[in-house]
């Protein structure tokens, strides 16, 4: 679908101090957790076009890549996004404001806003290149906490089975789910989706999280480090019309062969190669051995009957509209795992990095 109340924003942070400085956590320079510094004076945004909003933040959400990301993980792709022309300095980007995802309320509008009204509380995913960036509506069963954890995993999840994968809520009762890997941010939200629409859901995780993915929904949990998982699903009998993977590495080895082969069957992978390439690489040169990989991976697979996709975020307000009556009608739960405040959010890195996620990871600013 168009988006039509596409708004650019310029936003994630905390509190204004004054008409054009606020609080935020920045780093100015790439590295561990000490490169996070607490600044009062980072620059306010302001509004370039009219079909922008600011956003007074409640709470961010944060993923695996605000970790990477701090480390200097997509310097070069999120660098061109920001400057094509490649005119400005190399370090143009600092002071930089690491997050993904965030849930507040409109404090201005664009001129061109009929969507939002000041006041209104939304949840969004932010691009800092300010390129795209799709609002919502809050569900407004969610507390700003739990909405803040949704935008990034749910519009991931969205763009990976739907856009990617061909699932809609009309065509996913007849189908068998694998998800590999269903206890992070990204996982404990797909069993959801799927089995909203109906779908058998088969999940991986660690014996520790079976519970918790069982009381999503799933059907049939296996754990990971009872042995051979590939040997596990097998024995469960019967092969799978779609299979999302947020592991990759070795899986991608095996898990394609579980699949129905010759039935338009899907194995969508998360865990891509292109920014790593382009950080290596450089853009241009990572793009096209991104592409050569891609292409030979996708051939390969169509010769054994079964279709080879990677899957990526994609903004997206009118799927964030959907999530948010799925959430509304009790169908989808935000699943926090730990909250931290806003001094504390060198601990919430710290966190995402010891991994082992079992939902979402949320800083609370006010
Ligand atoms: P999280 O860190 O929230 O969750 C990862 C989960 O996987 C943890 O619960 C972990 O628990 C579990 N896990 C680890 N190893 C295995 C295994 N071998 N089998 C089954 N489960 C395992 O990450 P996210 O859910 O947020 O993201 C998942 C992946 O998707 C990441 O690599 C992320 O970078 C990628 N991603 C890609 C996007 C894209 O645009 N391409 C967008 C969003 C995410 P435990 O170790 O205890 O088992």
């Amino acid at each position: 679908k168009a988006c039509w109340r596409c708004s650019h924003t310029r936003l994630f942070s905390a509190t204004r101090v004054c008409s054009s400085t606020m609080t935020a956590w920045v780093i100015e320079k790439y590295g561990s957790n000490e490169v996070l510094r607490f600044s009062k004076d980072a620059p306010f945004p302001v509004i370039n076009y009219p079909n922008e909003v600011i956003v007074k933040v409640f709470a961010a959400g944060l993923n695996p890549i605000d970790v990477s990301m701090r480390g200097g993980h997509g310097a070069a792709t999120f660098s061109m996004q920001r400057d094509p022309l490649n005119v400005l300095q190399s370090g143009s980007e600092f002071p930089l404001i690491l997050g993904r995802e965030v849930s507040g309320t409109i404090m201005e509008c664009g001129l061109d806003v009929k969507y939002f009204r000041e006041g209104d509380e939304v949840n969004l995913r932010n691009l800092f290149t300010s390129h795209v960036c799709l609002v919502s509506h809050k569900p407004k069963s969610m507390t700003h906490t739990e909405a803040a954890g949704v935008p990034y995993v749910a519009t991931t999840v969205w763009s990976a089975l739907v856009n990617t994968g061909g699932l809609t809520e009309d065509n996913c009762a007849t189908k068998r789910i694998l998800v590999l890997g269903g206890s992070g941010g990204v996982g404990t939200f797909a069993i959801q989706l799927l089995k909203a629409w109906g779908a058998h859901v088969t999940v991986t995780c660690s014996r520790d999280a079976q519970q918790l993915v069982g009381a999503l929904g799933a059907d049939c949990v296996v754990d990971y480090t009872a042995g051979p998982v590939k040997d596990q699903l097998e024995a469960l009998g019967g092969k799978f019309d779609l299979i999302l993977d947020t592991i990759g590495g070795q899986t991608e080895h095996w898990a394609p062969g579980l699949l129905k082969p010759w039935s338009g069957s899907t194995y969508i992978t998360l865990v891509t190669p292109f920014v790593h390439n382009a950080d290596v690489l450089g853009v241009a040169d990572g793009m096209v051995k991104t592409a050569a990989l891609w292409t030979s991976r996708v051939f390969k697979h169509i010769a054994k009957g079964v279709h080879y996709r990677w899957g990526f975020f994609a903004a997206s307000g009118p799927a964030l509209d959907e999530i948010g009556a799925l959430v509304q009608a009790g169908q989808i739960q935000a699943v926090v795992e730990e909250t931290f405040n806003f001094p504390r959010v060198p601990e919430a890195f710290q966190r995402m990095e010891k991994g082992h996620a079992r939902g979402k990871t949320v800083v609370q600013i006010t």
